[in-house]
């Protein structure tokens, strides 16, 4: 199975990635694509948004990142740290980063050993289409790492007025990443997020996302709706809570886009079923 691996990735937080991961996630498994999440933030929104609250019995994204894990890992299938959710085929690996002193720790892993990460994905690789590494919002070796370990690059963009003075910033990241950190990291695209079309700098930040990034800027929006919200802060995929909502549909198209883009198969034959 050919995979693709995309961290969703930005400088700033509060723009939309977890919700993005949870949501395109979910509706990529509906598509019957085998999907797995890496929450890599240490904040584990993702992993709630999931229903899981990282006090797993089994371990998650710190016993990974163990030295000397990977041996085991190897011998002992990548799987055992991997949980089911309630959407058939979206899995999830957890971070179960519960406090600073163990965040600092995960921090100083990844400077001493970038690789980590891409060695896990590769453990994943033959069993997911769709990889989607959730990566913190920092410049930090935590991120880079979800950089080196991933095919694509997929960037959020908060449709908020202060987008438009963030996106020099934003264009240097990419740059500098592409540079330093994996020169083979393609730009999946750039996902305007909480759009409101009737808003004139909604519209501004559009015009210049284009201007700036030209064909990478999805034409799939995700409109601001608070059932998005809503259904975050109930620990559930928006297709678990309001699954016609327009903030679904967005995620369901952008989807679909997707599959289309890397495994060319026509999407709306291929909707699967909730649990
Ligand atoms: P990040 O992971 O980048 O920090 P989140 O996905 O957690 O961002 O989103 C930040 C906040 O904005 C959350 O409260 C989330 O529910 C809300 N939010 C995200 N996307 C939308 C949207 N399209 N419409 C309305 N609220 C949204
Ligand atoms: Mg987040």
């Amino acid at each position: 199975m050919k995979t693709r691996t995309i961290a969703i990735g930005s400088q700033k937080g509060g723009v939309g990635k977890t919700t993005t991961v949870v949501n395109l996630a979910a509706w990529l498994a509906l598509l019957k694509q085998k999907v797995l999440i890496i929450d890599l933030d240490p904040q584990g929104s993702t992993t709630r948004c999931l229903g899981m609250n990282g006090k797993s019995d089994r371990g998650g994204l710190q016993e990974v990142f163990s030295t000397g894990a990977l041996e085991l890992l190897r011998q002992d299938n990548i799987q055992s740290f991997i949980y089911p959710t309630a959407i058939e085929n979206l899995s999830l690996l957890p971070s179960n980063i519960l406090d600073a002193d163990t965040e600092i720790w995960l921090n100083q892993r990844a400077v001493e050993d970038p690789d980590v990460l891409k060695n896990v994905v590769d453990l994943a690789l033959a069993d997911y289409h769709f990889i989607l590494i959730d990566a913190p919002p920092s410049l930090s070796a935590l991120p880079k790492m979800a950089f080196a370990a991933a095919d694509s690059l997929l960037v959020p963009l908060q449709s908020e007025q202060m987008a438009l003075s963030t996106m020099p910033r934003l264009i240097e990241l990419i740059k500098n990443v592409q540079q330093s950190v994996n020169p083979y990291l393609q730009i999946e695209g750039i996902l305007l997020t909480m759009f409101d079309s009737s808003l004139a700098y909604s519209q501004a930040l559009l015009a210049q996302a284009k201007k700036h990034f030209q064909g990478l800027v999805f034409n799939q929006m995700i409109p601001r709706d608070h059932r998005l919200s809503e259904a975050t802060a109930a620990g559930r995929p928006v297709v678990l809570y309001d699954m016609h909502s327009a903030g679904s549909r967005a995620y369901r198209q952008l989807a679909e886009y997707l599959v289309q883009r890397h495994h060319g198969a026509p999407a709306e034959t291929k909707v699967g079923s909730i649990e």
